[in-house]
């Protein structure tokens, strides 16, 4: 903490992490200085910056602001190492850290950390909540909630923050040491921001990087990436896998869920459907008990939990029909997931932003949809992988909406009506939770109009 006093420190980036990690700065005694692409002159953000007596450079990345004076570089994690500033800093050898590695250095307590390319969320959260339903002082932090600098300052030594951790934010990591690491998986995933699938393991194995024999990485077996980066590192290896016995970690046995040889419960006990959920119910089982937690909480968190907003979300029944919303389902993959996790028919709703992709590898997975509909820029696209899926019940529509409207009447009691998208948004929403809020309006509409009918 005392490191950085007096330092002349340049914050690049005010986003929400920016404006956290400046802060805690100029609390920290540095002299702060903010810089960011957009022009704020005039802002909200301008004025708060003001009233903490801290300098905005807005409107461009002046080399300038990379002089010799300078000792430190807070990047926000979406700042790209093309960028200029970025690329002075590094060549006058100035370290260029994200805010994650100041969450580390001022917090008291233990981090766990949790990687992988999908299932942080989920994973994250259940981790905090299997900590706090057995009574432990643990604190959330990351995508959800806070940015994690600011909840590091509260924390305490006996308490916990769990944390989720992206490639971008790891990659500018030089001391970041949690005390438990979680990495789920590697799939490809912003090879553009890295430069390549070399880069890209190596950001995510930073995650080990700092650890010792106290320490532990929970790891997915399954993954040969993965447990090559865990086996690299000095920590204690706790591994888990949805196929079977693993020594001294959790597994998944004849449908039933196991941590280091104890009975935990059935995979059906949990309210969260899927394979890819095990895999992140497993990772949580392991790091959460690894700090303590006991399995009734465990249990119990278990199986009430249906998910995260948007995230293959339950979202409660319309007329015998499951309501699924997986509105954060941007990319093919996890609309693969999401139409694996069910037994049930699934009518599935799926369209978006024209990335120039071919769905071609969504095909075999869309065996267990009946009845599909598609709507926004990939709607002719979606349509033809289905048809080649020998779907037979295609329909194509404008809207989310309309969609809804056009799906429901394919559903039958106990059928799931799946919102997947397979895309982004943005070429009918801001976000994918504007996307979401949409679809489930629209449910409500069905079910009202279906109501007004009886
Ligand atoms: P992240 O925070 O990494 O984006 P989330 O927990 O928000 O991950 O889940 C996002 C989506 O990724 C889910 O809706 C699901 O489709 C998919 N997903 C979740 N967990 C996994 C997993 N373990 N393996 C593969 N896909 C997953």
């Amino acid at each position: 903490k005392e490191w950085f006093f007096q330092k002349n420190i340049l914050v690049l980036g005010l986003a929400k992490s920016g404006l956290a990690a400046a802060r805690l700065l100029k609390q920290l005694g540095a002299n702060v200085t903010v810089n960011e692409a957009r022009d704020l002159n005039g802002s909200a953000q301008e004025e708060k910056l003001q009233q903490l007596n801290i300098p905005l450079i807005s409107g461009g990345h002046p080399l300038y602001l990379v002089d010799e004076s300078l000792d430190y570089v807070v990047k926000n994690p979406g700042i790209r190492y093309d960028n200029p500033i970025v690329k002075a800093a590094l060549e006058q050898g100035l370290p260029v850290v994200t805010e994650i590695e100041l969450a580390d250095v001022i917090c008291e307590g233990d981090i766990l950390a949790i990687s992988g390319s999908n299932g942080k969320t989920t994973t994250t959260t259940l981790i905090h909540e299997m900590l706090h339903e057995s009574g432990k002082s643990s604190y959330l932090a990351g995508n959800i909630g806070k940015v994690a600098c600011e909840v590091a300052e509260i924390v305490k030594k006996d308490d916990v923050m769990v944390t989720e951790v992206s490639s971008f934010q790891l990659k500018g990591t030089e001391e970041f040491h949690p005390r438990t690491a979680v990495l789920l998986n590697i799939f490809d995933a912003h090879l553009d921001y890295h430069g390549g699938r070399e880069d890209y393991e190596m950001s995510k194995g930073k995650i080990f990087k700092n650890m010792n024999g106290r320490d532990s990485a929970v790891y997915n077996a399954e993954d040969s990436v993965v447990t090559q980066l865990a086996q690299k590192s000095d920590a204690t290896l706790i591994p888990f896998s949805v196929h079977g016995v693993v020594t001294d970690g959790a597994y998944v046995k004849d449908d039933v869920i196991y941590f280091r040889g104890d009975d935990i419960m059935t995979v059906q006990e949990a309210a969260l459907p899927g394979k890819h959920n095990q895999e992140n119910m497993l990772a949580a089982i392991a790091a959460a008990m690894i700090h303590g937690a006991d399995k009734s909480a465990v249990r119990n968190v278990l199986m009430h939990f249906h998910g995260i907003e948007h995230r293959l979300q339950f979202a409660g029944s319309l007329y015998g029909r499951k309501i699924y919303n997986d509105s954060k389902a941007t990319n093919i993959l996890s609309t693969q997931k999401a139409i694996e996790a069910f037994k049930e028919p699934v009518v599935l709703l799926a369209g978006g932003l024209d990335r120039g992709n071919v769905f071609d590898e969504l095909i075999p997975s869309l065996k267990n949809v009946k009845a599909a509909v598609f709507y926004g820029e990939t709607k002719d696209k979606l349509a033809k992988a289905a048809e080649s899926a020998g779907i037979t019940l295609i329909e194509t529509t404008e809207t989310l909406d309309e969609a809804v409207q056009y799906a429901y009447p394919y559903t039958e009691e106990g059928d799931v009506l799946l919102l997947s998208p397979a895309c982004a948004s943005w070429d009918q929403f801001k976000t994918f939770e504007e996307r979401g809020a949409a679809y489930l309006k629209a449910v409500e509409k069905i079910r009202s109009n279906v109501k007004s009918d009886l």
